[in-house]
């Protein structure tokens, strides 16, 4: 029966491709993806060779129509994105979207993502949070996100570039505190995994010692929690 199926990737580690995400693509029609040289690099190592149609946030709106006919007309395409779990701070949405106003099946598949890797491996508390993916570029937009959540409950989650990770800290340790309690996972699955977990005023003189290189998830815990070695 045709269908979308949702394909998470690996996050940097070849070998977390899943049984199921293996078989969905050798079986699917068409292969949603962001940027094709990417998807051929997954396709070259599971020995695959498989139609592609990009499908990224600048032409997401206009390829939905396209991918329905081709679901109608009877074939299953698997949706994935450059990595992790599509439509996470990826596109993705508007066609699962777009599928389940016409009741067409989504079938999705757990696998590789950031944010819950980073948050597993934190050590902080992971019983509720809120995951607020990119914040805004600039200095003020960004500080007044943390002025809003700087007393929310839970432990908050974002993602960040390695141009503007020290940014974010400075500007996070400005709003929050030097002893807010956070963990920086950079490079997860990666040759250079680090997790740098403590006090921000701490963790920050670590990532200004190094070189920033490589993709980042920081996970702020909740004032009342404490951090001691
Ligand atoms: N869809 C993906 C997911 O499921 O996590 C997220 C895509 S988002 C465009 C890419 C961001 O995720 C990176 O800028 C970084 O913040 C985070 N990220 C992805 N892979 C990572 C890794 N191996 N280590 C640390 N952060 C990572």
């Amino acid at each position: 029966m045709s269908k979308l199926v949702i394909v998470p990737t690996p996050i940097g580690n070849l070998g977390d491709i899943s049984a199921r995400a293996i078989d969905a693509l050798a079986r699917c029609d068409i292969i949603l993806c962001e940027d094709t040289r990417v998807c051929s690099k997954l396709l070259n190592h599971l020995k695959m060779n498989k139609k592609m149609l990009p499908y990224r946030d600048d032409n997401e709106e206009k390829q939905v129509q396209k991918i329905i006919d081709l679901i109608g007309k009877g074939s299953t395409v698997c949706l994935t994105s450059d990595a992790g779990t599509p439509a996470i701070s990826d596109p993705g949405y508007r066609i699962v979207n777009a599928c389940r106003r016409r009741k067409i099946p989504v079938e999705p598949l757990p696998g590789a993502c950031a944010l819950i890797t980073a948050l597993a491996a934190s050590g902080l508390p992971s019983d509720g949070f809120l995951f607020l993916g990119f914040l805004p570029s600039k200095t003020s937009a960004r500080t007044n996100m943390f002025k809003k959540y700087a007393d929310f409950d839970h432990t908050l989650i974002f993602y960040e570039s390695c141009h503007r990770i020290l940014k974010f800290l400075k500007d996070l340790q400005d709003i929050m505190g030097a002893t807010r309690v956070i963990c920086v996972a950079r490079e997860m699955t990666k040759l250079h995994e680090i997790f740098h977990v403590g006090e921000i005023g701490q963790v920050y003189e670590e990532i200004m010692g190094m070189s920033t290189k490589g993709e980042y998830v920081i996970v702020v815990a909740p004032q009342r929690f404490k951090f001691s070695p």
